[in-house]
């Protein structure tokens, strides 16, 4: 049996030599004196790159790369710009994202004034009682110090039910019609995984609903997406997040509908980003009857792992712990599925040679998270399973240990030290010694591959690389000076790592012969520049498969 590594290779080399040997394909493009970051350990730096079949054909000095042209060879002078691998996100919701851009309102504002007024306006285009939806709303990032309330949307639109997700997607906001669509009253019981959360004082429900409690209300809201709706959400976010120069993106909760909206999108030419697509683990059953594992499809759009969720959300403060929230002393966050559910569906998953990927923030989480895997793999060894821990927020050393000997994969939030700051006094400083780990990680010779989470953390990646290089966030405090990582670091965990996570470390992730040419022009280089300035640094160009997919 060839394994995945082997398999992958001699794919690679046989999409190279299918038409000519390397050195006789003439490029169809050069570009020429540029300040060339690989990530690629055996050729830092490079000049120049030739591109054909969408591919690197050459890395390395003007003089070697441009004696490779013909008069068919488009030439481009970079005249000194920098260029690095195409950034993968690691962990997203692309699709999703794209559906919310398209139908709801933006709540990401600074007041609940502006969000009521928002509101209005769309509840003044919806027939009464019809549902109004928003997303994006982040209760520390209004000036009124306090989080929406039923009260608050009432007065909005008292004539339709509103529901309106938090920014970190585990938390919704909702009014007095909405919770009687949902046929939920003060008598209605939390459910197992999720709460209907009350007014301390009063007592009475308050318009916040958290986890599992928000299923109902999914049941209840009519939302219904034509086809071309889904394929239209791909193209705006695939626009929006080539534009911040990501070249692949890992969808972390994929669905049938999302899988055909991207291959649609991409026949349309409309995809300009390469999808790895994990599985929503009540999907599994069908795709295991139909033989698809891990890996199937084609290098845009790609199965990836199962996808489950053991815990809450960092933004919205419902994260696992072992100790308490700040002020909240008898606050542990929300576990949402038990040992034994993630035990069973991950069995299957396991069994049939998947990868398997479980949201996991808080440590008891990532604990509980870890036994599973290791059982797994006791009862069913596997040499390349690559767990992937979604996340995989707040650490200590014996998590991290049992991370390294499974080989595991954590996907942290690369870019909330600097975007979130305003929440981090909930964990403390001490507990943020330990979370957002790079440094952990790295120096424990894991393969840490960051992701945005988009929309609950920005997508931008000179974001990520800010706020992993500083620990500083926009306000200027620092959280967790412990885990700084350097400029170089921070990329190539952005980049090859994002590539391990996929199985596609031998197509992509490094600017390499024979890799998918992939790549980014910034304005400036990130490992010449003010770290607190990262951020600023522009996007220029990006290119995918040898094609630009961006131009500012
Ligand atoms: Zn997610």
């Amino acid at each position: 049996m060839q394994s995945r590594r082997e398999f992958l290779r001699t794919a690679s080399a046989f999409a190279l030599s299918a038409s000519l040997p390397l050195d006789r394909i003439e490029p169809e493009l050069i570009l020429y004196n540029g300040n060339i970051i690989t990530i690629n350990d055996r050729q830092p730096r490079a000049e120049a790159v030739a591109v054909a079949d969408g591919r690197f054909l050459a890395v390395g000095t003007n003089e070697k790369v441009q004696a490779l042209a013909t008069g068919k060879t488009k030439k481009i002078n970079l005249e000194g710009q920098t260029v690095v691998p195409g950034f993968i996100d690691a962990h997203t919701h692309p699709a999703e994202a794209g559906l919310l851009h398209l139908r709801r309102v933006d709540c990401d504002l600074r007041s609940i004034a502006e969000i009521q007024r928002a509101i209005r306006e769309r509840a003044s285009k919806t027939p009464v009682g019809e549902w109004v939806l928003g997303f994006k709303y982040d209760d520390t990032k209004t000036s009124d110090g306090r989080a929406l309330t039923d009260k608050d949307l009432d007065a909005a639109a008292p004539q339709h039910p509103v529901y309106i997700s938090h920014r970190g997607g585990h938390t919704a906001y909702v009014n007095a019609l909405a919770y009687s669509r949902a046929g939920i009253s003060e008598s209605t019981p939390d459910p197992q995984g999720g709460r209907f959360d009350r007014d301390p004082k009063t007592g009475k429900l308050n318009g916040r609903i958290s986890e599992r409690a928000t299923e109902v209300f999914d049941k209840a809201i009519p939302e219904s997406y034509s086809r071309s709706d889904y394929r239209e959400a791909v193209k705006l976010i695939s626009k929006m997040m080539s534009r911040a120069g990501i070249t692949s993106a890992h969808d972390a909760w994929g669905v049938h509908d999302y899988l055909r909206g991207y291959q649609d999108a991409h026949e349309a030419g409309e995809l300009s980003m390469r999808i790895y697509c994990l599985i929503h683990y009540r999907e599994i059953d069908r795709m295991l009857a139909a033989g698809i594992r891990t890996g199937f499809g084609n290098e845009w759009v790609r199965v990836g792992g199962m996808k489950m969720v053991a815990d809450g959300s960092i933004s919205e403060r419902t994260a696992w712990l072992s100790q308490p929230y700040v002020g909240r002393p008898n606050d542990f966050g929300i576990q949402v599925m038990t040992e034994q559910e993630l035990y069973e569906n991950g069995r299957k998953a396991h069994e049939a040679d998947w990868q398997i990927g479980v949201h996991a923030n808080g440590d008891r989480a990532i604990d509980m998270v870890l036994r599973v895997y290791e059982r797994l793999q006791r009862e069913r060894p596997r040499r390349n399973a690559r767990f992937r821990l979604e996340h995989c927020t707040v650490i200590n050393d014996s998590l991290v240990q049992r991370i390294k000997t499974l080989g595991a994969i954590p996907t942290p939030f690369a870019a909330y030290v600097y975007y979130h700051g305003e929440k981090m006094r909930e964990y403390g400083p001490e507990r943020l010694d330990h979370m957002f780990a790079l440094r952990s990680f790295l120096d424990a010779g894991i393969r840490v591959a960051p992701g945005s989470d988009y929309p609950p953390g920005p997508f931008e990646p000179m974001m990520a690389l800010q706020s992993s290089v500083t620990r500083t966030d926009i306000n200027g405090n620092v959280w967790g000076p412990k885990q700084r990582i350097t400029v170089e670091e921070a990329l190539r965990v952005q980049v090859l790592h994002g590539a391990y996570a996929s199985f596609e470390e031998h197509e992509k992730g490094s600017i390499e012969r024979g890799k998918f040419a992939d790549l980014v022009v910034l304005g400036r280089d990130p490992l010449h520049e003010e770290p607190l300035a990262l951020v600023k640094i522009p996007i220029e160009r990006t290119m995918v498969g040898g094609r630009w997919v961006f131009e500012g």
